[in-house]
């Protein structure tokens, strides 16, 4: 539909255009929302099969294993109450392996092929919105544990904000 999507694009004035759809996640600053901190890992193994993902149900460490091409699995995710976003910590790497171990003792030979950490950004009941600002700008954000699942509804959302505001106008 003609839009022109610009990566890398530095500092950009937000006054020079119509509308404004800000997706920048926790670094929105919005006071209602806050962050939790997720880490991952991705091993590497030939001595482990799983035709889908498994999810352990464990009352300290309630992990998934995502099966990935060429004898990869993702081990996650970490939950904690912080906005902080540096690299794995040692208890998380380890509570992630024990967990894996627990699974499948394969995993005690597996290769650590990547470690992540990421800050999902969520609202006080966890729940996404698209809404508009004050000052005009509409904002997607909140999308805590379920971001890749819910951005077709919350684009949805975000259309009809800016397609019914625009026809108001
Ligand atoms: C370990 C882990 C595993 C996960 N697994 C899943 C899963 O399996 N399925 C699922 O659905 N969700 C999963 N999630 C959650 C998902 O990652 C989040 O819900 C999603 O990333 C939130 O998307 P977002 O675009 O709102 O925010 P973000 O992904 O945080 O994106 C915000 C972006 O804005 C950029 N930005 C910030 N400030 C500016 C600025 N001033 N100008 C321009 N850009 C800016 C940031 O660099 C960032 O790229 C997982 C999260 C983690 C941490």
């Amino acid at each position: 539909m003609g839009v022109v999507f610009l990566f890398e694009a530095g500092e950009i004035a937000c006054s020079d255009f119509d509308q404004v759809i800000d997706c920048t996640g926790i670094a929105q600053g919005d006071d209602d929302l806050r962050g939790v901190r997720g880490e991952m890992l991705l091993l590497s193994t030939r001595d482990v099969s799983l035709a889908r993902p498994v999810r352990l149900l464990h009352p300290r460490h309630p992990i998934y294993i995502v099966p990935r091409a060429d004898h990869h699995f993702m081990v996650g995710a970490t939950m904690i109450e912080s906005d902080h976003d540096g690299p794995i910590t040692a208890r998380s790497l380890m509570e992630l392996l024990n967990a894996a171990y627990a699974l499948h003792p394969a995993f005690g030979e597996a290769e650590i092929v990547e470690t992540g950490a990421g800050v999902r950004p969520a609202y006080s009941d966890n729940l996404p919105r698209a809404k508009r600002r004050k000052d005009g700008t509409i904002t997607i954000n909140g999308l805590y544990r379920h971001g890749f699942l819910l951005s077709p509804a919350m684009a949805e959302q975000a259309a009809s904000l800016l397609f019914n505001a625009s026809a108001d106008n």
